[in-house]
């Protein structure tokens, strides 16, 4: 009884005083889920009779914690939205589940416009990248629609979304793998992307390590708008301070090119190199709770479109 009544409240301390704040790491969630199941089945064992509601919410917090991130919710909030969903491929999970990646076109009728591409999700353990992308579906862009059209795909790696781990179900990183044909995910992703020409392309990623936030940018004709990006998003957060990236220096504070060594194995430098004349990386701090993480992408992503559109009425 006494374990497992430390054990709790040590969890819900811990609970309350770090994770309000941001998401657990899959470490710390599975090191929780440990602590409590052991404290948990300890007490079970000694029959200790601790009280029901304790029990029952120990119970839950197990299943919470172990508790598989649901991709399911995923598809069901794109579905809410009434928009054309495409199926562009399934990728297969453990047993006979299968995950649909999705492909939405948002286009208005009259489409005089600038093709976008928007991505999420390529590695599975950052999901405020796809968040970002569902917000950005579900809010009205009528306006945009008038200027851009889009090609969005919510979620490059659903099984590294539900398992939490950066690589697919083969341990393969997506972001590495766009100069081979043998990964699933990166085969599905090209034949959504057919022969299009983007005027522009975005991809939402997260950083475990930093406090701030950065972005890469990669554009053919070198007319950057990093700075611009930059200065608007420090209106959600601070740069990150770390400049670790030796390949990809960084020419303004927080703004980061696109690396020629990189070479295409990468989606962004892929799409750069195939698919699209400006590219942009943008990366959150987990440190930062989901919200905020999700509302640097679209403020990215917004001021990005902002400049476009003036630029192309000039
Ligand atoms: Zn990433």
């Amino acid at each position: 009884m006494f374990i497992a009544a430390v054990g709790a409240a040590f969890v819900e301390t811990f609970l309350q005083n770090t994770v309000k704040n941001r998401e657990l790491t899959p470490m710390e969630r599975a090191t929780l889920a440990n602590l409590y199941e052991n404290t948990y089945c300890l007490s079970l064992r000694f029959k200790v009779s601790y009280n029901y509601r304790l029990r029952q919410s120990h119970s839950n917090l197990i299943k919470e914690l172990q508790n598989l991130r649901n991709y399911t919710e995923i598809t069901e909030r794109l579905k809410n939205l009434e928009l054309p969903i495409k199926l562009a491929g399934n990728v297969h999970g453990d047993e006979n589940i299968s995950y649909p990646i999705h492909q939405i076109h948002l286009a208005s009728s009259t489409d005089t416009s600038h093709p976008v591409l928007i991505t999420g999700g390529v590695h599975g353990d950052e999901p405020a990248g796809v968040e970002a992308v569902l917000q950005f579906l579900e809010r009205d862009n009528t306006a945009r629609l008038k200027q851009f059209s889009f090609t969005i795909i919510p979620c490059i790696n659903p099984y590294g979304y539900v398992h939490e781990t950066r690589e697919t179900r083969n341990d393969i990183d997506i972001n590495r793998s766009f100069e081979t044909d043998n990964v699933p995910e990166v085969a599905i992703v090209k034949k959504a992307l057919r022969q299009t020409q983007f005027a522009f392309a975005i991809d939402f990623h997260e950083d475990y390590e930093a406090t701030g936030f950065y972005l890469y940018e990669g554009k053919r004709d070198e007319k950057y708008i990093g700075p611009q990006l930059a200065t608007a998003a420090k209106a959600i957060g601070p740069v990150d301070p770390e400049d670790t990236d030796k390949e990809a220096p960084n020419y303004v504070e927080g703004v980061y090119k696109v690396a020629t060594e990189w070479g295409t194995e990468g989606l962004a430098p892929y799409l750069l190199h195939f698919h699209s004349k400006h590219v942009i990386i943008s990366e959150t701090p987990t440190v930062w709770q989901l919200e905020r993480r999700a509302t640097l992408h679209l403020t990215i992503l917004d001021t990005a479109l902002d400049i476009i559109s003036e630029m192309n009425e000039n």
